[in-house]
């Protein structure tokens, strides 16, 4: 059974085999926390009973899961505004049940408005999927964005400093993942029946803070191409 004590200031977990002392980060969190929820409470004492009632987000935001392009924080919006799926380098790929569970429930249940691929300058992920190097498992996840580099090597091969390599790979791999969320059965369906459902590409610069719009946004099938393209569901039998 599991105790919590203070001890010089740290929390303490106890359990009947071991004593697990916190690092400084890991109460430095929990510290965090309290202050957060007294911040809160200072602002608005009815804060926290007006966010447990629910939620109604416009947004789903699929990004980067470094841990410097927090969805909030990057679109000065509070809990409750922005609905989150994150992976390493943004990859939308289209057999991920983790993802394709994320966006149903965001666009069929939830109802967003905007789904928002989120890439930024800087990519680690993108910058090792440039590489030849083994990483691990992630080397089979990086596969995706080898296929964009494959798609786009013609004017990727062109350029010869690597930073800007790095960086113009990060916006097409953006590019081609909101192609990929356009082409889902979820997005397109949703199209048939309602028109204000866009889809959009952004780059998050670390360097400013500052968001790009890549001007890739799309609120209809019509430029999926011919193959991409799914009727209208036919009702079962
Ligand atoms: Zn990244």
């Amino acid at each position: 059974m599991e105790t919590k004590n203070q001890k010089n200031g740290n929390i303490v977990a106890e359990t009947a085999n071991n004593t697990f002392t916190p690092s400084d980060s890991y109460n430095t969190l929990l510290k965090g926390n309290r202050d957060w929820v007294q911040r809160q409470l200072d602002s608005d004492a009815e804060y926290f009973t007006k966010l447990a009632k629910g939620q109604s987000p416009e947004v789903l935001w699929i990004g980067c899961s470094d841990s410097r392009v927090p969805a909030n924080e990057v679109t000065g919006t509070k809990p409750g505004e922005v609905f989150v799926h994150r992976n390493i380098a943004n990859v939308c790929v289209h057999s991920d049940m983790n993802l394709l569970s994320v966006m149903d429930y965001a666009v069929n249940v939830l109802k967003v408005k905007h789904v928002i691929v989120a890439g930024h300058y800087g990519c680690g992920g993108v910058a090792a999927a440039l590489t030849n190097k083994q990483f691990g498992l992630i080397d089979n996840w990086l596969r995706n964005i080898k296929d964009v580099y494959r798609l786009h090597s013609h004017e990727l091969e062109r350029i010869t400093d690597h930073e800007t390599k790095v960086n113009r790979l990060v916006e097409l791999n953006v590019t081609e993942q909101v192609y990929n969320v356009c082409k889902t059965t979820i997005i397109q369906n949703a199209w048939k029946e309602r028109s204000d459902l866009h889809v959009h590409g952004w780059v998050i610069d670390l360097k400013s803070g500052l968001v790009k719009d890549l001007k890739v946004s799309s609120s209809g099938s019509k430029s999926l191409g011919y193959v991409y393209e799914v009727e209208k569901a036919e009702a079962a039998h």
